[in-house]
């Protein structure tokens, strides 16, 4: 019932032209898909010439970072407005090495996914624990907070329309996966958090995986109960890696 999403956060990567062509090849490599969403997170340099080769195509367009207001004296800042006008459907808000290098906080992903949503963008909303935490026993602890705070004040509507990557920072960059039963677990208690803050909306939120996703683990990752979707990073730098993941079927 809930379509699965597969993402490509290809962080700081490619040049326009690089980036054309990678989005050529995916297009063209993933044409025969079927029930499966598939999106690119280009830089911000890149949006807009590749939504000129994605236009009229089955693949979305995603940015990597919004900030919350729609204009004024931001210097350095993309507002959500600006994203829907160069074609983005979704947004990755709170990436973990936004989190870990940019000083983003609960707080501003809250903000940032409430500007998104009022603007008709779909956040794609990270959350995930650090070793450390896992480590610690704190990993519902992290994770809980995250997602009660980055949902905060959300209408059940909105909620169900969100996209939740749960992306462990270890397990990012790293080569080490969750495994698929211990990423599932965390995916059904991101979700058993979404019942008990916005109810049936639970239903139809849709929870990704990210950490080291290949061509050769996503198909028993996505076979998963609560596992709808992938955020891949390092994987869907290459058209051929990417669009194995995608078709995991
Ligand atoms: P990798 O797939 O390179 O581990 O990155 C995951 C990620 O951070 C996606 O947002």
């Amino acid at each position: 019932m809930r379509k699965p999403i597969i993402a490509g956060n290809w962080k700081m990567h490619k040049s326009v032209a690089e980036a054309q062509a990678l989005v050529q090849d995916i297009v063209r490599l993933t044409a025969d898909v079927g029930e499966v969403e598939v999106v690119v997170c280009p830089p911000f340099t890149a949006l807009y010439p590749v939504q000129t080769v994605l236009s009229g195509t089955h693949v979305r367009l995603a940015a990597q970072n919004v900030h919350w207001e729609k204009q004024g004296a931001f210097t350095g800042e993309i507002s959500p407005v600006m994203l829907r006008d160069v074609g983005c459907d979704y947004c990755i808000i709170g990436h973990s090495e936004r989190r870990q290098y940019f000083a983003e906080t609960n707080e501003t992903v809250n903000k940032k996914v409430k500007a998104a949503l009022a603007h008709g963008l779909i956040p794609i909303m990270c959350v995930g624990e650090t070793l450390a935490e896992r480590e610690a026993g704190a990993t519902e602890a992290v994770v809980g907070e995250q997602v009660r705070e980055g949902l905060a004040g959300l209408t059940a509507d909105q909620a169900a329309a969100m996209v939740i990557a749960y992306e462990p920072v270890w397990a990012i960059g790293t080569g080490r996966t969750a495994s698929p039963q211990d990423a599932n677990a965390v995916c059904a208690f991101i979700r058993a958090i979404v019942r008990e803050m916005f109810g049936a909306a639970a239903d139809r939120v849709r929870i990704q995986y990210g950490g080291s996703v290949k061509p050769e683990n996503s198909a028993e990752l996505m076979a998963q109960s609560d596992i709808d979707g992938a955020l891949v990073g390092g994987a869907s730098l290459d058209a051929a890696s990417f669009s194995g993941i995608v078709k995991f079927r």
